[in-house]
Parts: C-alpha cells; sequence; structure tokens
C-alpha cells in the first residue's frame, strides 16, 4: 500500500512546495517500510525516472496535455489509487490541491487533513497534526478512512534528494464530461512568483503613495524576490490585488519575509506567519511587527530602504 505524492509542477520546474510533499511522502513510506510513488500530469523537460532522487520507486505521468482538467485528474488519480492500492495521498497544499483533494475525498471516502505540519503519528492509527488559527494552535487529526489524505503546509519540510531511478507508468487521461472548463490561462505578472519565492519584500501604508513603490520593487529586483503588499495597498489601488497577502490574501512561504512599513495586524500575519524569517522596518519601535520579526530595523524606511537596496547591489 504505497503513500501516492501529488507532483505539481510549472514552466518545467516541479514546484518548491511539491519537493516538499515528495520529502513527506518518502519519510512516511520509510516509517511505515512502504513504498512512495509520485504522479505527475503533462509535459515535463527531464527525464521523468530520475525523480527517483526524491525517494520515489514510481512515477504515474498521466497525458496528453489537452486532456488535462480537474475532472480527468481526478479520475486518472481514483484508477492509480485503486490500481496501486494506494491508502495515502500527499499534496502541498496548494491551489492545485485546494481543488483536486476535496473531489478526491468525496470521490475514495477518504479523510482529509489540510495544512499538515508534521509526519502522521501511525504507531495507534493515523494521526496528523495541523495548523489551525492561522498557525496560533495546531490541532491532531485522527484519520480513520481506509485512504487517507494529507495536505501539508509549504516551508515546514526540507527538500530531501537521494540516488535512484523511478519506473515510469504512463497513465492515459481522458477528456470527461468537466463542470469546469478552462478557458484561458493568463499570467498575472512575468515577475517572479509569490508562492513560490524564496525571499518576498512587502511593502504597507508606510510607503505614503504609490509614486513611492519603486523603493520596493528595486529591493525586490535586488534580492531576485517577488514583490508584495499589505492589503490596505491594493485597497488603494496602489497595487493589484493579486499582490496582497494575508489571511484574505495570498498567504506565502518564503524563506525570508521583509515587511516594509507593515504594522504586523494580525490579519496581515496570518498569511506569512509561515516565512522561516521575518524582518521588518518601521519607524514605530511598538509596532506589532517586531513581536514576530526575527530581525527589525526600527527608523525611516525613505532612509533605509535606498541604502539596503544599494549595498546589496554592490555585494
Ligand atoms: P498600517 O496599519 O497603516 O501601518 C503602516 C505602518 O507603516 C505603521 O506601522 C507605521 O509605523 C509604518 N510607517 C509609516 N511611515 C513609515 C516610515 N516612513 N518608515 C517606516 N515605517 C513607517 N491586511 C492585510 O495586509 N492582509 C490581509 O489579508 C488582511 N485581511 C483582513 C481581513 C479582515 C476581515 C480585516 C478586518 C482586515 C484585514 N486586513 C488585512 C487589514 C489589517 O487589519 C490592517 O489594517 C492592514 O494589514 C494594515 O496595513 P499596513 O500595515 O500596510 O498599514
Amino acid at each position: 500500500m504505497p503513500v501516492l505524492i501529488y507532483i505539481d509542477h510549472s514552466e518545467g520546474k516541479i514546484k518548491k512546495g511539491s519537493l516538499e510533499a515528495l520529502a513527506y511522502g518518502a519519510a512516511l513510506a520509510r516509517q511505515t517500510q512502504i513504498e512512495a510513488h509520485g504522479f505527475l500530469a503533462g509535459s515535463f523537460p527531464e527525464e521523468l525516472a530520475l525523480l527517483g532522487k526524491y525517494g520515489i520507486t514510481k512515477v504515474y505521468h498521466a497525458k496528453p496535455d489537452e486532456a488535462i482538467s480537474d475532472a480527468a485528474l481526478v479520475k486518472a488519480i481514483e484508477q492509480v489509487v485503486s490500481s496501486s492500492n494506494a491508502d495515502t495521498l500527499v499534496f502541498s497544499f496548494n491551489q492545485t490541491a485546494k481543488t483536486l483533494a476535496p473531489l478526491l475525498a468525496a470521490r475514495l471516502r477518504a479523510g482529509l487533513v489540510t495544512g499538515a505540519v508534521a509526519l502522521p503519528e501511525t504507531a495507534a492509527g493515523f494521526v496528523v497534526k495541523k495548523a489551525i488559527y492561522s498557525g496560533k494552535a495546531f490541532a491532531k487529526i485522527r484519520i480513520n478512512s481506509a485512504v487517507k489524505i494529507v495536505c501539508i503546509n509549504q516551508n515546514i519540510f526540507d527538500i530531501t534528494e537521494t540516488t535512484g531511478n523511478a519506473e515510469v507508468t504512463d497513465i492515459p487521461l481522458t477528456a470527461t464530461d468537466n463542470h469546469i472548463q478552462v478557458v484561458e490561462k493568463k499570467k498575472n505578472t512575468e515577475e517572479v512568483s509569490l508562492t513560490d519565492a524564496e525571499i518576498v519584500v512587502a511593502g504597507g501604508m508606510g510607503l505614503k503613495g504609490p509614486e513611492n513603490w519603486h523603493l520596493i520593487t528595486d529591493l525586490a529586483n535586488a534580492l531576485d524576490a517577488a514583490a508584495a503588499c499589505s492589503r490596505p495597498v491594493s485597497d488603494n489601488g496602489w497595487r493589484p490585488h493579486h499582490e496582497h497577502v494575508g489571511q484574505t490574501g495570498t498567504q506565502i512561504a518564503p524563506n525570508l519575509y521583509l515587511a516594509v512599513g507593515i504594522s504586523g495586524a494580525i490579519q496581515h500575519i496570518g498569511g506569512v506567519n509561515r516565512s522561516k524569517i521575518i524582518a521588518a522596518i518601521n519607524k514605530d519601535a511598538d509596532s506589532p511587527i517586531f513581536k514576530v520579526a526575527d530581525y527589525g530595523m526600527t527608523g525611516d524606511l525613505f532612509e533605509i530602504v535606498p541604502q539596503l537596496t544599494e549595498a546589496i547591489k554592490k555585494a
């Protein structure tokens, strides 16, 4: 009864969250002495057998590209689960998981836990620790169903590599009766994607107006980072809504999150508190952002940010 890991990819690269899901699935397989398998849909430039280096012994490759739809993927994964007897499905908790995991849970009568932050305890049943209340508390959920689905939070599990090749099995996708049809895919921006970025620089109302936004983008460019903003910044129309991070915006988990002129309201922190390191620049030493920041600079961002950008460019 193998673990099956959904491998999400974009522009020829496996997404960071899926690499973490692979590490999680492989570790779970080792813990319970079973095999870990992967499921990948669509064209991928690398030889799929090489994905064995992430600890999986088999890759199910669903194609062709033209037939990819949520309904077709659900059907194909269902078939793989049934033919391989996989009893645990692992996803990175991203947009794909938010669509596919509940559909699969309903089809497979599977218990589903999202936001997992630790390997399940398997000594007595299957108990998953998950983050609740925007990461302020944890809950332990026991999944009693035969098939279990776990969506893991990003930036919790280290990516691991080993040696070995995976066996590749092609899975034909068939266009099914889709309730939803993708009409067009449009990229919001050519810039680094917020959810995949290793570093995110975000600006808040402390920037005073859109005319000063170059301070954020210059710093982001110097750090090869994605730029983001607090919600009032996008509500005011200074920046587009897809850049707003927080409870009601994009939830991010970069290695470094740098908040510039952001007060650190609880709704903002709820979307960024899974960052490995939080740093802040704020002129108010009592600002709540400093309660969650690992590093902080108290001072005027209009003085600090240009100097910081120049120093990083020179480094
Ligand atoms: P402010 O709170 O105005 O803070 C500006 C900061 O800039 C201050 O700390 C100030 O000291 C500092 N500053 C000013 N000038 C300078 C300077 N020259 N140099 C350095 N620092 C300076 N917000 C989100 O961001 N994301 C969400 O998803 C979100 N969801 C919400 C959902 C709900 C239901 C509600 C009610 C609110 C939500 N909010 C969200 C809004 C949130 O409560 C805050 O109002 C918002 O995060 C504040 O944004 P800010 O920090 O940019 O602005």
